[in-house]
């Protein structure tokens, strides 16, 4: 295994985030929480991510012994895509899925259709290699608000649809944060402005579902966070503020498709309704990058969120 060097974001209470390296830097975190002396990560990127978690443990002095979860908020390959591989360096750790998702892990066949079916073969064995089973003995399933003991702290778990149905949050009171994986959408580091973070949801195929996006955003303030960990990327405060954001864009992202459904070229007229979208969004929130770079700061989400837009629209 090749020995990478990971890009690690400490931040505080014990939880740092590891740039996974996946399409770019500062695009896919995962988290790492030390508690006591042992560790958890939530979420893993992909296979090629495996080395810098692995290096991100050494970095911290931690045996990969001491590993005692792999929480995998869903199992989309950019969050989970390299569980297998991993849980293959952590002898005594537990991977932590979704009723609905569990399955999916045990033998992966359903999931490398699902991205090859999105990505193309040649672009998903690029992304994501030759994904790992994890083994049913290795799995714990996260029922709706089961708590797990790391070290001193107890994190719970809760159930959020609206991204993917077998989704769910980690909810860690000894941070007043909240792991919200896909469930409270994408925020990223480059366009953060005195204004604070900007923040869209993420509608990727195939189980985008408003009214429970819209649940999601609501359960998770519910448990009255200070700071969100968002997989994409990384921590945000002020959840109030961003889950307002969410809720109003989420309806946007309903009514830009709602409008074009019934287009010739359904699929293009998104694509530029999106950028422009995020793109007017983005400046009003204070972005000064040019139009160029915020194109390629958004461009996997637009064609992504125009694929689960339109799948839900075909499936309504
Ligand atoms: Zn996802």
């Amino acid at each position: 295994m090749p020995d990478e060097t990971a890009r690690i974001t400490q931040l505080d209470h014990g939880i740092a985030a590891i740039d996974t390296d996946y399409v770019r830097p500062l695009l896919d975190a995962s988290h790492l929480i030390i508690d006591d002396e042992r560790a958890a990560f939530v979420d893993t990127g992909t296979n090629s991510s495996v080395p810098m978690l692995l290096d991100a443990l050494r970095h911290f002095a931690i045996d990969p012994g001491d590993v005692d979860y792999v929480f995998l908020t869903h199992v989309h390959l950019d969050h989970a895509g390299g569980a297998g591989q991993l849980m293959q360096s952590l002898p005594n750790a537990t991977a932590v899925l979704h009723p609905r998702g569990a399955r999916h892990m045990i033998d992966p066949a359903k999931l490398i259709a699902g991205a090859i079916s999105v990505y193309g073969e040649e672009a998903h064995f690029d992304m994501y290699g030759d994904l790992v089973p994890i083994p049913e003995d290795r799995i714990v399933i996260a029922d709706d608000d089961d708590r797990f003991t790391l070290g001193g702290r107890e994190l719970q778990a809760f159930h959020t649809e609206g991204h993917a149905r077998h989704h769910y949050c980690l909810d860690d009171p000894a941070s007043r944060g909240v792991f919200t994986g896909d469930s409270f959408g994408i925020s990223y580091r480059e366009l953060d402005t005195v204004n604070g973070a900007f923040i869209y949801p993420t509608t990727t195929p195939v189980h985008f579902d408003p009214v429970e996006a819209h649940k999601a955003i609501d359960r998770i303030l519910g448990r009255d966070p200070e700071r969100l960990y968002l997989t994409h990327y990384s921590q945000v405060s002020e959840p109030e503020r961003l889950g307002a954001d969410m809720h109003r864009r989420i309806d946007d992202f309903v009514d830009l498709a709602r409008k074009h459904a019934d287009d010739g070229s359904r699929t293009e007229n998104m694509h530029a309704s999106l950028y422009d979208y995020l793109i007017s969004q983005a400046r009003e929130h204070g972005c000064k990058a040019n139009d160029d770079a915020l194109r390629g700061i958004v461009r996997m989400d637009v064609e992504l969120n125009t694929m689960g837009l339109e799948f839900w629209l075909d499936h309504q």
